[in-house]
């Protein structure tokens, strides 16, 4: 080609290209085109998931830290120029974590790793010694006769499968949440489960416990996955194993923490909302930055990407920091109850909080009858390599209440198969994120909440069948 051909072409390029782009709205196949290339090109989500996690760091919910993740939030939100930037008040239970020792007194001397369950009790400060009763499951400590508990320490010694949806947990947490209620029941004098957790490092995996009215509350708390084998390679040889436990937890009452919240104005229907949604809170043992560290980052750069475009999409892109999930949801309950009236108005809902490891599928909840719609309209995220999967779809923790309440939700799946070697640990460290997977998943909550933002097809409301 001859230069003056080159430039004729670039002038006509460049004539054709701005007719374009004054005369007739962007293509919103190549704005999600553009949105995947612009995401994947971009340091942005590690940025944010860096400066959390190294400026802010472990933030437990009504801890001091609290309050400085939430001051971080609002000043990262309105430096990145969102259209809106606000927060509102959650009522969250104050809990500190104090000491947590364990120790094998009899037949043998074996110091043990441990951690207090989030919530639990401190033990008297002579500690607890006491013979153990080992069950399989939080089942088995179900059924089991009361005299084989009493005066004990319950044991739960289950193993969390690995799986790449990360549904062992699902299968073991029962254990953690409700095992200290149970073994109260039957007159055990503290808990101690087996690590809700897929590693072999000889580290603690906490969580929230539970406790019921009317039972007594007991201690609890998780060994490290070595311990248990060794508590329980022990028991074998002597089942009248002693077992010492002291922790020093406090329950200080409640503080205020905050739901931080971004919106990126819809063009034409600026009252309906794309709910994209991470928690900001954490455990206080790691930096917390595959839980929710990762999460954060993902749908605050998404959202970001969609503010940066020439062209709005029609609805509201919300962006959604929920407080205090760890300990029981609540910074997603008191969106759902602070923001009842306008639920009608919320197309869909998602969250972000099962690490960075890719997102290989999305599941929608719609009603059947838009199902087909919604897949065609999404069906560009397969780019981004993620495949439509099916409508079972819950939304992710913080947004799990939502379908019952007629919001449909997706859940974007992403490769969980190591996230729970690390969930709930000191372990839970930047490292653990690898940048090029995050931007995956930034590209495909850009992708997810632009394409919802300028659906036509109708998905309001939700209606969910009371029987499932
Ligand atoms: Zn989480």
């Amino acid at each position: 080609m001859k230069p003056y051909q080159t430039t004729l072409l670039s002038s006509l390029l460049i004539t054709s290209l701005s007719a374009c782009q004054t005369q007739v709205k962007t293509s919103p196949t190549t704005d999600v085109v553009k949105l995947q290339q612009a995401a994947l090109s971009s340091q942005l989500g590690y940025d944010l998931v860096e400066s959390l996690t190294v400026e802010v760091g472990p933030r437990l919910a009504g801890s001091p830290k609290d309050i400085i993740a939430v001051n971080w939030a609002m000043n990262k939100l309105t430096s990145l120029g969102f259209d809106r930037v606000y927060k509102e008040p959650v009522q969250v239970p104050i809990w500190e974590r104090g000491e947590a020792n364990a120790r094998i007194i009899a037949p043998v001397e074996q110091p043990l790793v441990i951690t207090a369950l989030g919530g639990s009790i401190a033990t008297p400060s002579s500690g607890i010694q006491a013979q153990i009763a080992r069950f399989d499951s939080l089942e088995a400590l179900q059924q089991a006769r009361p005299e084989m508990v009493e005066g004990k320490i319950a044991f739960i010694d289950q193993k969390t499968e690995r799986h790449i949806t990360g549904e062992g947990y699902g299968k073991s947490v029962g254990g953690r949440s409700k095992g200290a209620v149970v073994a109260a029941q039957k007159g055990a004098v503290a808990i101690v489960i087996r690590s809700i957790g897929t590693d072999h490092d000889r580290m603690a995996h906490t969580g929230v416990m539970r406790y019921q009215d009317g039972v007594p509350q007991i201690p609890a708390a998780a060994m490290s996955n070595p311990d248990a084998d060794l508590v329980n390679a022990l028991l074998k040889r002597d089942p009248n194993a002693i077992l010492e436990l002291y922790m020093s937890p406090k329950n200080l009452g409640f503080n205020t923490s905050y739901n931080v919240i971004a919106e990126v104005t819809g063009s034409s229907k600026p009252n309906e909302i794309v709910l994209i949604s991470a928690h900001l809170d954490s455990w206080d043992e790691g930096t917390g930055a595959i839980d929710d560290g990762a999460g954060v980052a993902i749908v605050t750069a998404a959202a970001k990407h969609i503010q940066d475009l020439p062209i709005k999409p029609a609805r509201t892109v919300r962006v959604v920091l929920y407080a205090a999930e760890e300990i029981g949801l609540m910074g997603g309950k008191a969106y759902a109850k602070a923001h009842k009236a306008e639920l009608p108005l919320h197309y869909i809902a998602a969250e972000s909080d099962f690490g960075a490891g890719r997102i290989y599928q999305i599941d929608t909840k719609v009603n059947e009858s838009a199902f087909a719609a919604v897949q065609k309209a999404l069906s560009p995220m397969s780019f981004n390599g993620v495949v439509l999967g099916n409508n079972q779809a819950s939304g992710g923790p913080d947004v799990s209440m939502l379908p019952a309440l007629g919001v449909p939700v997706a859940s974007l799946r992403q490769d969980g198969h190591d996230y729970f070697d690390y969930h709930h640990t000191p372990n839970d460290t930047l490292d653990k994120i690898d940048p090029a997977a995050l931007a995956q998943n930034v590209a495909a909550y850009a992708q997810f909440a632009y394409i919802m933002a300028n659906s036509t097809t109708t998905l309001t409301p939700l209606i969910v069948s009371s029987t499932k």
